[in-house]
């Protein structure tokens, strides 16, 4: 059984539902991945690397990880910090503005609440969000983790997942993400991302500027456009079917990443893998919320076995 640790922060999440009456749930960009990694590989052990408080909304949180199969061995408990909290608005396109009460959560002192302990996997996933939210101690701490996972054998993947008011500064993030690419076995920069952080327009330029990092596999996330693929020199493109009825855009790219990174785990082409990625995605961003019904999840998409 294939064992995948994901790093990063689940925070509460309020969505407007109608006027003024919000649903709660529990999403993050890597904790999205995290369950619907679980979902489409359920033969998968997955890890939830993060800190949590000593609050009720972690409580809830931790049972929650529970029904969805997530492993609870790496959450850690936080004695006077609380679970972060983000609210979505959306608009009649499915496009969202995010609101954040995050700075004081539990999940940015994971580092320092992470006892001394051997953790071993087979992949390790984290994005720039679980960079952003540590300080720079932590940062360093987390950089020393996964170069020992990588003498042990576990191949790193890596999603920048841009969020520039998550960042000290642009030089910071462009800095911290570089280093995170240096060490990646498995990519997958989005297209918006880039352009905002590093102002490239195309694949091209994204390739060019990751062909010092060595990283194996490069899977390039452009929305409905198509999904780039470039893996030992040679570039391909998998199209993707365009959503005319998009309800929420939030966590497609995080969707995306699980389908992909489950179809590979399992032995799947990259092109079978982008497509099912692809497919994944594009079941999420027709219902609302981060995290949809599993069994909404399951009418669309088949578990691999
Ligand atoms: P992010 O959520 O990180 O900004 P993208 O917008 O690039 O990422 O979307 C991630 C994936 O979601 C895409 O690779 C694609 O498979 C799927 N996707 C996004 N928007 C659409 C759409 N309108 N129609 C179909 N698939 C989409």
């Amino acid at each position: 059984m294939k064992r995948i640790i994901i790093f990063g922060e689940c925070m509460v999440e309020l969505r407007t539902q109608h006027g003024d009456t919000l649903a709660k749930s529990f999403a993050g960009d890597t904790y999205n991945t995290a369950v619907y990694f679980k979902r489409c590989l359920p033969v998968s052990s997955v890890s939830y690397l993060t800190a949590i408080g000593a609050d009720f909304l972690s409580d809830e949180l931790l049972l929650k990880m529970g029904e969805q199969e997530i492993n609870t061995d790496l959450v850690f408990r936080s004695n006077d910090l609380n679970l972060g909290l983000y609210m979505i608005r959306n608009d009649d396109h499915g496009e969202r503005t995010f609101g954040y009460w995050r700075s004081q959560s539990a999940a940015r002192q994971t580092m320092h609440l992470l006892p001394d302990m051997k953790i071993d996997g087979d992949w390790f996933y984290f994005s720039g969000i679980s960079i952003s939210i540590l300080d720079i101690e932590q940062r360093n701490m987390l950089f020393s983790l996964i170069e020992k996972l990588k003498k042990d054998g576990c191949r790193i993947a890596f999603d920048p997942n841009y969020r520039p008011l998550l960042w000290e500064n642009e030089e910071a993030a462009q800095e911290w993400i570089g280093k995170a690419y240096a060490c990646a076995d498995l990519a997958f920069p989005g297209g918006d991302d880039h352009l905002m952080l590093f102002g490239h327009t195309c694949a091209d330029d994204i390739f060019t500027y990751l062909a010092d990092k060595q990283i194996g596999e490069i899977v390039m996330k452009n929305g409905s456009v198509g999904v780039h693929i470039l893996t030992e020199g040679k570039q391909c493109i998998v199209p993707v079917e365009r959503v005319s009825a998009v309800v929420d855009t939030t966590a497609a790219g995080d969707a995306f990443n699980a389908g992909y990174m489950s179809a590979r785990l399992a032995g799947k082409s990259s092109v079978e893998s982008a497509s099912f990625g692809a497919k994944v995605a594009a079941t999420v961003i027709t219902y609302p919320g981060a995290i949809i019904s599993e069994s909404a999840f399951k009418s669309h998409i088949p578990p691999i076995q």
